[in-house]
C-alpha cells in the first residue's frame, strides 16, 4: 500500500521497522559473532551488528513517537504516551481506525 493511501502508513512502518529491530536484535548478534570468531578471529563484529540493530529500533521508535495524528494534526502520543498506546491523546482516533 502507498503512503498516500493510507494515513496509518508511518505508523505501521515505524512499528514494524522498531519491532524488527528488536527482534532481530539477539539472531544478528549470535549470527555475527559466529561469522566473526569463524572468519576474523574476533568478535567485535558482533558488537558492531548487535549495536546497529538496536539504534535501528531505537531510531524507528523515536520516529514514532514523533507522527502526527491524521485527523487532528497534534502528536499522536504526545503528553507522555508511550508508542503503545492505541488512541491519540489529543482527538481520540484509535490507531489504525477510520479517519
Ligand atoms: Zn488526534
Amino acid at each position: 500500500m502507498e503512503a498516500g493511501e493510507d494515513p496509518w502508513f508511518q505508523f505501521r512502518r515505524c512499528k514494524r521497522g522498531m519491532v524488527t529491530g528488536f527482534v532481530m536484535w539477539f539472531p544478528v548478534t549470535i549470527l555475527s559473532s559466529f561469522a566473526s570468531l569463524f572468519l576474523l578471529g574476533t568478535d567485535l563484529l558482533a558488537g558492531a551488528c548487535g549495536g546497529a540493530t538496536v539504534v535501528y529500533a531505537t531510531w524507528h521508535m523515536f520516529r514514532l513517537s514523533q507522527l502526527r495524528c491524521p485527523r487532528c494534526g497534534e502528536r499522536f502520543f504526545d503528553r507522555g504516551g508511550a508508542p503503545f498506546l492505541q488512541r491519540c491523546t489529543h482527538c481520540g482516533v484509535r490507531k489504525y481506525g477510520d479517519i
